[in-house]
């Protein structure tokens, strides 16, 4: 949802960046009414947040321009001030709220309350797949839904709307993705419509869930029934109303829209329990859990695994020296070497302090000791904030035929840490798993 925030003061202006962006509100700022007019034009808005004074005049006069136009109008509008008085200026002018300028807890309290309960998300606008062969029928609803607001990408054909479904859902594609599909039915060339249902909804990933919309002059209960049950969520008889098309589409987007939302979140609390925040690896917490099942399958299909442990050379003194916050600059840094440095197989976490835990796949003791030392040499090279610094490792691998768990592996890895800090710190120690 998008959010437009005209506001002078700089405070305020943070203040309700933050408000909003915390309700998932991605925002356009300005304190110019000239400004807040461009970007009225060039997008469209849930909610705009409206202070009375502005650098260019008054937010009433600005209100009023929405008022006047029929696309603007019905954005509900919530008008910030400090004057107690201000109705007698508001005239004809109708605000969702009006917000007084005293306690800023308050104020944050307001917005938060009208935005949970008073603002309703609905979302009329996204991209639309729409496969139609009748070229009048698709020429109408192509510009009702064009006037909604909706961007429709249009196909007389379903093999063609199955291509540019592909090519969108396809690895690394810059495609804007698709919100909905709408499609006819009964259609010439390869596929039907049915045929294309199918297809999406056999998708693994989240885009098999896409809302679709099936339309056919055919209304008979057999079909539309085995229609659902080949994954539509709707169904429009033709001849298409299309008001009812548009309040279909309309929700359709709207669930699909909060549905995302709901897994975005999910995906942020996963990567905010699993990941250490400062260098961007995973947490103990997460290597523990991985641990297992890396190790067990190795086990079990018989390739090899190997272990890194690596501990910074006297860290405590770049802290005592430089100050903790530089500290914390260089354990970002080595976060970022180190998540570069491996493959996807491969998992890197941050174990504690400045110590980190590297589990490799399918590498042999040869492999890991290539790595290991290519690793020492770059964080050698690294100067994070012009420091010098240098580490320690110490790794050992599983081979076929092994059964350690990853307690011993771990033992192993920690010991060849230990004999590198005696050796003379900055250097590569191997220790062969269960000869300690
Ligand atoms: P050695 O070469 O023997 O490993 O010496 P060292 O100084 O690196 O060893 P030690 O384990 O005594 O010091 C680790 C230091 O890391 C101590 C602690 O204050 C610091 N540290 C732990 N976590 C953080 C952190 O998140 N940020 C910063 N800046 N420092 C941290
Ligand atoms: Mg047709
Ligand atoms: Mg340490
Ligand atoms: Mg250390």
């Amino acid at each position: 949802m998008k959010a437009l925030i005209l506001e002078n003061s700089r405070l305020y202006r943070q203040l309700l960046d933050n408000i909003l962006g915390q309700q998932g509100f991605e925002n356009d700022i300005t304190n110019e009414i000239r400004i807040a007019k461009d970007f009225l034009q060039q997008n469209r808005y849930d909610i705009i947040c409206l202070s009375e004074t502005l650098k260019d005049g008054s937010g009433l006069a600005l209100a009023e321009f929405c008022r006047l136009d029929p696309r603007l109008c019905k954005i509900p509008v919530l008008l910030f001030t400090s004057d107690k008085q201000i109705e007698r200026k508001t005239g004809e002018l109708e605000f969702a709220e009006i917000i007084f300028k005293h306690n800023l807890q308050q104020i944050s309290d307001q917005i938060t309350h009208f935005l949970e309960t008073r603002l309703d998300p609905v979302f009329s606008e996204g991209k639309i797949l729409f496969v139609e062969d009748s070229l009048s029928v698709a020429q109408l609803i192509n510009t009702a839904l064009s006037e909604a607001g909706f961007q429709v990408e249009h196909y007389d054909s379903a093999d063609q709307a199955w291509a540019a479904f592909n090519e969108e859902v396809s690895y690394g594609s810059d495609k804007e993705a698709f919100d909905l599909i709408l499609t006819d039915i009964h259609l010439e060339g390869e596929m039907c419509g049915s045929d294309l249902v199918r297809k999406v909804r056999q998708l693994q990933d989240a885009r098999g869930f896409i809302p679709i919309i099936a339309s056919t002059t055919q209304t008979d209960d057999q079909l539309r029934i085995r229609l659902y049950r080949e994954g539509i969520n709707d169904f429009l008889p033709k001849p298409v109303l299309l008001e009812e098309l548009l309040l279909r589409v309309t929700n359709l987007i709207t669930n699909k829209r909060l549905l995302d939302k709901v897994h975005d979140q999910r995906r942020e609390l996963y990567s905010l329990a699993t990941t250490d925040k400062l260098t961007g690896c995973h947490n103990r917490h997460s290597l523990t859990e991985f641990a297992r099942k890396f190790i067990a399958q190795a086990t079990r299909h018989h390739y090899p695994v190997s272990l890194m442990m690596l501990d910074l050379d006297h860290f405590k003194q770049i802290n005592d020296t430089h100050g903790h916050a530089v500290g914390d600059i260089v354990l970002s840094e080595m976060g970022k070497l180190l998540n570069s440095s491996f493959r996807d197989g491969d998992m890197v976490a941050r174990f504690g302090g400045e110590e980190f835990v590297v589990l490799l796949n399918h590498c042999d003791a040869k492999q890991v000791h290539i790595k290991a030392e290519k690793l020492r040499q770059q964080i050698e090279a690294l100067n994070p904030n012009q420091l010098a610094i240098s580490s320690s490792i110490g790794v050992t691998t599983l081979e076929p035929g092994m059964t350690f768990d990853f307690e011993a592996l771990f033992h192993a890895a920690d010991l060849g840490v230990y004999q590198a800090k005696e050796q003379g710190r900055n250097q590569v120690r191997f220790i062969k798993a269960g000869s300690e």
